[in-house]
């Protein structure tokens, strides 16, 4: 928690372009499944907020020469002049106890929108590297993160040895990659697989398992690290 008297904070990142799809349904079930549980809950919506996903030499103070964008990174925490958006959404991401990443699975990774997310905000001297490390040493120590997402494929299709390849070994890049790197213990996912192909009545109870899950996660300060 940010204090001992607040509410903890979830962010929950959301990236979908159909205002109703099942993953913006999903999404909201799970807002007020923490809210429920006495969360401050913060929604970032990428596609709503015409979010610009790319990392450019523009959003910058000028860069004479080679553009390292890590090092312009560093020098823009260090003097102050990071892009107004991006500090906007860093210092949300700094002020949550638990930060959700909801979004439908797009070539077994992140929509790229919300991958330009990952890429703009979890900045350099910001949430690791400068006065911080990496992993254990990095700025989000202490915080809880988890994915929320839907699929195109079965369950099946996912385990180990399914038609698709094992979920576990899609997400590492994800969890370990981004999640854990900038210092957050990492909560098992929440997926609900191929609600396209789903009755009515199934993505209504794929709903009520989501609000039930998350209820849980909620309820347990402990952290059900992979
Ligand atoms: C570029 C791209 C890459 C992809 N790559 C992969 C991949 O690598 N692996 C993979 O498995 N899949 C992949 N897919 C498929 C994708 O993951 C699924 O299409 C997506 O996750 C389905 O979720 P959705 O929210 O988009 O579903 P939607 O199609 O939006 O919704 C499904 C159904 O739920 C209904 N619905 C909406 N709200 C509610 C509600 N409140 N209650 C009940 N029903 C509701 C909708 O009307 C719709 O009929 C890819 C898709 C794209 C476009």
């Amino acid at each position: 928690m940010s204090t001992i008297d607040a509410a903890p904070v979830a962010l929950i990142v959301h990236a979908h372009p159909e205002p109703h799809s099942f993953s913006t349904a999903q999404m909201a079930t799970a807002a007020q499944a923490l809210r429920d549980a006495g969360y401050q809950v913060d929604v970032l919506d990428l596609y709503a907020d015409a979010w610009a996903p790319t990392l450019a030499r523009e959003e910058f103070a000028p860069v004479e020469g080679h553009f390292k964008p890590q090092a312009e990174q560093m020098r823009a925490v260090r003097n102050g002049t990071l892009d107004a958006a991006v500090r906007a959404h860093l210092d949300r991401l700094l002020a949550a106890d638990l930060l959700v990443l909801s979004f439908p699975m797009w070539w077994f990774s992140l929509p790229a929108i919300l991958k330009g997310w990952v890429d703009r905000v979890f900045v350099m001297g910001g949430v690791f590297g400068g006065d911080y490390g990496l992993f254990g040493d990095a700025a989000l120590v202490g915080k809880r993160a988890m994915l929320l997402f839907t699929t195109g494929g079965s369950s099946e299709s996912f385990r180990s040895g399914g038609a698709l390849g094992s979920m576990d070994d899609f997400l590492f890049h994800i969890h370990r990659g981004m999640l854990e790197f900038v210092g957050f213990q990492v909560i098992g996912p929440v997926v609900t697989y191929g609600p396209a192909r789903m009755t009515d009545q199934e993505r209504t109870a794929a709903l009520d398992t989501v609000r039930e899950s998350v209820a849980l996660i909620a309820a347990d300060s402990r952290a059900i690290v992979l």
